[in-house]
């Protein structure tokens, strides 16, 4: 089953003034396949997954359409809507712990959709529920304990089973792997594979950009909203071609990173980025997005034209008005009027000369 979101637009309604948090944004999350979606804090990451669950608030206005294999899940009742949840889509949500009730054990929680949704005898779900807890690598005295009793790695991987005790055709993971020890993040990238392998659509929320580059097959970044570039995963890195999306490469702390981007094609993007500044007589501006020169939060008063182009060291005067489409073939877009850097550099051209 594929999850399907075609110009999928969001707005908040915030102290009497719309805010936009997404834009027109079609995405598509295959079966057997991992699609990541990354971008900076407040880009419009978690609204996207919400939306795809019915789950936005009241405050929250939404246009577009939001498809699950043949069905539409926009307009969709409510009563509809909780037998999709956790039998054909299903979403772990950030914070862990705050999505357990604090007052029944984990074994119960991880029951409760079998019971709920399959009509399943408690026992026999208990029993289902500890070996999904079991492959999960918990151990068998950690089923009976309550949440705050656990790791947060334990509760993120008690969580990944619960959302996975369906079987669900969809999984949706909000930072699953955010402040996780090694073990637990090795853990739940496995169960990532193992359900990309069965054939499942995952559907993978992450600041974590090595993460996302190592796993998945399809990749948006999002920039207020407005997603600026698809690309393979294993590209973010070696490939990146809008300003933005290297940017947002570059501003990842990894030693990994660092010796990608220390490589010809990152090193040779980002000199090239800053001598055609240079050339071009624009303002130098760093492509780093350290925290404390980060841009835009998404606003009731966006950037007109490129939302990136106050941010960009190649922006032209026409990248400051107007419309900038989402152009490309199906595996690759970018939304850049100059093409992306790749094109206007013409960076294979020029690469070999840092061999
Ligand atoms: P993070 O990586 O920090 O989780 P994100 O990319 O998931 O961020 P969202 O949580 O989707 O971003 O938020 C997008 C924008 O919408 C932000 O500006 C946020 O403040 C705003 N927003 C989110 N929820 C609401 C709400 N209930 N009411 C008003 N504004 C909201």
């Amino acid at each position: 089953m594929s999850l399907l979101v075609k110009k999928l637009s969001v707005s908040y309604e915030d102290n009497g003034h719309a805010l936009q948090a997404l834009e027109c944004v079609d995405f598509v999350a295959q079966k057997g396949r991992i699609t990541a979606l990354v971008g900076e804090s407040g880009s419009g990451k978690t609204t996207l997954g919400k939306a795809c669950m019915g789950l936005l608030p009241k405050n929250a206005t939404v246009e577009g359409g939001i498809t699950l294999g043949d069905k539409p899940l926009l307009g969709m009742t409510e009563e509809d809507l909780n037998k999709v949840r956790w039998s054909e889509l299903a979403m772990v949500f950030q914070n862990g712990a705050a999505n357990f009730n604090p007052v029944y054990t984990i074994l119960d929680q991880v029951a409760e959709p079998l019971i709920q949704h399959r009509d399943m005898p408690k026992p026999q779900a208990l029993e289902l529920a500890g070996q999904a807890l079991l492959e999960m690598g918990l151990k068998p005295e950690e089923h009976t304990r309550y949440p705050h009793q656990l790791s947060g790695g334990q509760v993120q991987r008690a969580l990944l089973a619960m959302a996975q005790i369906l079987d669900p055709g969809v999984l949706i993971l909000d930072e699953p792997t955010a402040s996780l020890d090694a073990m637990s993040k090795g853990f739940v990238s496995r169960a990532m594979v193992q359900n990309k392998e069965k054939g499942k659509a995952i559907f993978l929320i992450t600041h974590d950009l090595e993460l996302a580059s190592q796993l998945a097959d399809d990749l948006y970044v999002l920039y207020l909203g407005q997603v600026m570039e698809k690309m393979a995963g294993s590209e973010l890195f070696s490939e990146p071609r809008h300003p933005y999306s290297l940017a947002l490469a570059r501003s990842f702390p990894s030693m990994e990173t660092a010796r990608d981007l220390g490589g010809i094609r990152g090193d040779a993007f980002y000199r090239l980025l800053h001598q055609h500044g240079h050339r071009n007589g624009t303002p130098h501006r760093h492509a780093h997005i350290a925290s404390s020169e980060a841009g835009h939060e998404p606003g009731h008063a966006p950037p007109s034209g490129c939302l990136f182009h106050d941010r960009c060291t190649q922006a032209r005067e026409d990248c400051r008005k107007g419309l900038v489409p989402l152009t490309g073939s199906n595996g690759r877009k970018v939304r850049c009027l100059r093409g992306g850097i790749v094109d206007l550099l013409d960076l294979k051209g020029i690469a070999h000369s840092y061999d």
